[in-house]
C-alpha cells in the first residue's frame, strides 16, 4: 500500500539511480507528455512531499521549453495512489517488475534506467510552480520540515470530522493511508467514527502516526507490530475476521469506496 513511507522510499530510490545524472532517453507514455523528449537533460534530485513524487530537472541550456513555463528548472510529478510504482534497473537488466503495458514513462541514464509503472497526475511543471501541486498538503510526515503542533493545529480545525477521515485528509498532515490510518487508531483505542473534537489525545495520535511511517522507512515491508513475518505485520489491518491480537474479538472491515477501514469493535468503543 503506497503511503508516505513508501513514496519517501520511492523518492530514495531514484535519488540514488538518477541524481547527477544526464538523461540519454526518455519515453513517456502518456498522452499529455507523448512529445516531451528529457534527453540531454540533467536530475538535480529526487524529493517526496506526503504522497507525492517530485523529481527536480534541469533543461540543457536552449532546450525549448515543454509546456507553459520559463526558466531551466522542471519537476516531473507523479502519484502513486494505490498502484503506482517507480522501479531502477541496470541498464540491458530485464524489466520484471511490472506488466510492460503498465510502464508510463522510461528515463533513461548512462548508470541506470527509471521505469514508472501505473503512475498517477504525471505531469511536468516549473519546480517554481511546485507548490500549486502540494502547497495545499499539511505537514509531511517524513518531511525535514514536519511539524506535529501545525498537524494537531489543522485536525483540531475540524472537530465534527471523524478521525478516520481527518487522518487521511492529505490537508491536515501528508502521508497516511488507510494502513496507518487503521493501525494507528487501533494502538490508541479509538474508533475510526470518533468526531476529532472527542479523541483524548491529538498530539498523541499524531506522534504515533509519525513514529509508524518513520519505523518503516528504509524498508518494503510495513509492519506496525514489529513483526516483518508475513500475516504478522498489523493488527487490524487487512485482518478482516481474524481475532484481535489483544483480546480476540473479530476484526471488523467496512469500505467505502477507496476507503477501507479495519477496526477492533472492542478495543476501539464507539464513543
Ligand atoms: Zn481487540
Amino acid at each position: 500500500m503506497p503511503e508516505g513511507d513508501t513514496v519517501w522510499n520511492t523518492a530514495r530510490v531514484l535519488q540514488r539511480a538518477l541524481a547527477g545524472a544526464r538523461l540519454t532517453g526518455s519515453d513517456f507514455r502518456v498522452p499529455q507528455l507523448a512529445a516531451t523528449d528529457l534527453t540531454g537533460w540533467t536530475v538535480r534530485e529526487s524529493a517526496s512531499r506526503g504522497k507525492h513524487l517530485l523529481l527536480r530537472l534541469t533543461a540543457p541550456p536552449g532546450a525549448a521549453a515543454p509546456a507553459d513555463g520559463n526558466g531551466r528548472d522542471w519537476t516531473l510529478h507523479s502519484h502513486l495512489r494505490m498502484d503506482g510504482a517507480w522501479r531502477a534497473y541496470a541498464p540491458g537488466e530485464r524489466w520484471a517488475a511490472r506488466p510492460a503495458h503498465l510502464i508510463r514513462v522510461v528515463l533513461r541514464s548512462p548508470g541506470a534506467v527509471a521505469v514508472g509503472y501505473h503512475l498517477h497526475e504525471l505531469a511536468l511543471i516549473p519546480t517554481a510552480e511546485e507548490e500549486s501541486l502540494v502547497g495545499h498538503l499539511g505537514p509531511d510526515l517524513l518531511g525535514p520540515d514536519w511539524d506535529p503542533d501545525e498537524a494537531v493545529r489543522r485536525l483540531a480545525a475540524h472537530p465534527d470530522e471523524s478521525i478516520g477521515e481527518a487522518l487521511l485528509d492529505q490537508r491536515n498532515l501528508a502521508g497516511v493511508g488507510n494502513l496507518y490510518k487503521c493501525e494507528v487508531l487501533f494502538l490508541r483505542g479509538v474508533s475510526p467514527w470518533t468526531p476529532v473534537r472527542a479523541v483524548p489525545d491529538l498530539a498523541g495520535t499524531v506522534g504515533l502516526a509519525q513514529r509508524l511511517l518513520a519505523a518503516n522507512r528504509g524498508r518494503w515491508t510495513q509492519s506496525t507490530t514489529g513483526s516483518l513475518h508475513r500475516g504478522q505485520t498489523s493488527y487490524v489491518y487487512g485482518r478482516r475476521a481474524q481475532p484481535c491480537r489483544r483480546c480476540g474479538t473479530a476484526i471488523r472491515k467496512e469500505e467505502l469506496g477507496e476507503r477501507v477501514t479495519y477496526w477492533c469493535p472492542a478495543c476501539q468503543p464507539d464513543r
